[in-house]
């Protein structure tokens, strides 16, 4: 197959993450199966990771899915899906919503492949409810250097099932997965918004809010004067709600965020956060659509671009039960104290459940998340917190990873060692290797 040879980087822009790198297209299967081996492959979805999950090894090469993107079959009664791995949640949503069915667990834009949910196990704002991606996954045909094309389930290979979830490509090529959907209740959803001051109200106002609703997120805003404030932010499905006409889903034009990028600072966001804050204090309770709901970034799809030429890290990380409450007003102490060295953009934080994925990162615990500018003080900070995360038992997801050194993750995920077993099992020689899998030494 003919390759192309294009710069592709990770969704934070660090420019150590910026490759040229050679790339196929396949679209059709004989041409998904003709792949060569002759090469370590890596497949790359939407290319919504954050680092270097689906960018190419060392003379490696990268499988682009987004030819793979048809629907092959379903089965309304039972509401199953069969689909390529490269169609999109955009192209899902647009074909699903009209049959009043969905997949109840989404990342925050649409503009993202079936693959890469797998791929990455990916959570939503309803994880202590509904788990992860993977639970609506029944089955998978996935392409193996050594074993060619290998079907996975619960039932079947269910090892290699089990690697794949959350596999980031190292299992093989996704090439088909069959989905269990379920049926959507309503196109509008009935938000409301908490203010809390202090991360004592804030977490336990967030904790109280997942007992209730369908949906919870508490927003948290560092760059407030004095004590961090923030918000609890919670949906429900509107059953009573009048249906509309389903207007298909376009995509979004992206706006020219790049040339904003020198006027965004500490100063700028924190007036945003502020607007943020009292436009939901002024109205607490809103009905929102699916889409700006489910997908808020796709009005935003390159806010990216607004950390300028250095990118910008976002550090996710999950802390046990336990000692979330601690780590979190920890967290916020230490964030205070550097607060004009690495200033916080966005934060928020989230419940979890445990999952099926051996490489999964959500376990049942609360899940943190600041975006900071991809400075040296910014690279220094997340390295302690590295070693704090470590100490509370917890592990930064590695979807949005773009640093995290091979001895951390190693500490992180215990179950490395289990996965790689089965990744070499049906791989071996290294052929389904990333830049990521270098970097955690995963290619022995
Ligand atoms: C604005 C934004 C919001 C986000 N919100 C969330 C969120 O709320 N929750 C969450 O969990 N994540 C979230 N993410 C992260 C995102 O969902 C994941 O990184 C996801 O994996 C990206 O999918 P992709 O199609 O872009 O995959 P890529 O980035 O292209 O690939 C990701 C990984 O999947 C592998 N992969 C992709 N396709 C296949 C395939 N066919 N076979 C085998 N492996 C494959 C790649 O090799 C790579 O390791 C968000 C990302 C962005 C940019």
């Amino acid at each position: 197959m003919n390759t192309a040879s294009r710069t592709l980087h990770g969704y934070s822009r660090t420019p150590a993450h910026h490759v040229r790198a050679d790339i196929m297209r396949p679209e059709r299967r004989h041409e998904v199966l003709a792949l060569s081996d002759a090469f370590p492959l890596i497949a790359r979805g939407a290319g919504h990771s954050y680092g270097d999950a689906a960018l190419p090894a060392a003379d490696g090469k990268i499988v682009m899915t987004e030819r793979m993107d048809k629907f092959i079959s379903y089965d309304a009664d039972n509401r199953v899906l069969k689909c390529e791995a490269g169609v999109t949640l955009l192209d899902f949503f647009n074909s699903f919503v009209p049959r009043s069915a969905y997949l109840p667990v989404t990342p925050g834009i649409s503009e993202i492949t079936i693959g890469g949910c797998i791929a990455a196990d990916i959570h939503s704002k309803n994880h202590w409810r509904e788990g992860g991606f993977s639970r609506s996954v029944k089955s998978l045909s996935i392409l193996t250097s050594e074993a060619g094309l290998v079907s996975c389930s619960r039932s079947e290979n269910p090892q290699l099932f089990a690697a794949t979830l959350a596999g980031y490509g190292l299992t093989g090529l996704i090439i088909e997965a069959e989905l269990q959907l379920q049926p959507l209740l309503a196109t509008t959803l009935q938000t409301q918004a908490q203010c809390a001051t202090g991360i004592d109200e804030l977490f336990a106002r967030y904790q109280e809010a997942t007992e209730k609703h369908a949906y919870a997120v508490g927003w948290i805003d560092y760059l407030n004067d004095t004590t961090p404030r923030g918000l609890v932010l919670t949906a429900d499905y509107d059953l009573h709600a009048q249906k509309k006409e389903f207007a298909p889903w376009q995509p979004k034009k992206k706006k020219p965020l790049g040339l904003m990028a020198p006027a965004f600072n500490a100063l700028s966001q924190s007036m945003f956060n502020r607007v943020f804050y009292a436009k939901h204090q002024m109205a607490p309770s809103a009905a929102q659509e699916l889409r700006p709901f489910l997908f808020p970034w796709d009005n935003l799809a390159n806010f990216n671009e607004l950390y300028g030429k250095n990118g910008f890290y976002e550090y996710q990380c999950c802390v046990p039960e336990e000692g979330a409450l601690e780590f979190f007003k920890m967290l916020s102490c230490e964030l205070a104290e550097i607060k004009n060295d690495v200033p916080v953009y966005f934060a928020a934080f989230k419940r979890m459940s445990n999952c099926e994925g051996l490489m999964s990162y959500p376990f049942k615990g609360y899940s943190f998340l600041i975006d900071v500018k991809a400075t040296a003080p910014a690279h220094a900070f997340l390295e302690r917190l590295d070693a704090l995360v470590c100490e509370y038992g917890g592990r930064v997801n590695l979807a949005k990873d773009a640093r995290l050194s091979a001895r951390y993750c190693h500490i992180m995920y215990p179950q490395t060692n289990a996965f790689l077993t089965v990744a070499e099992q049906f791989n071996k020689r290294g052929l389904r290797a990333s830049a990521m899998a270098q970097r955690f030494e995963w290619i022995r």
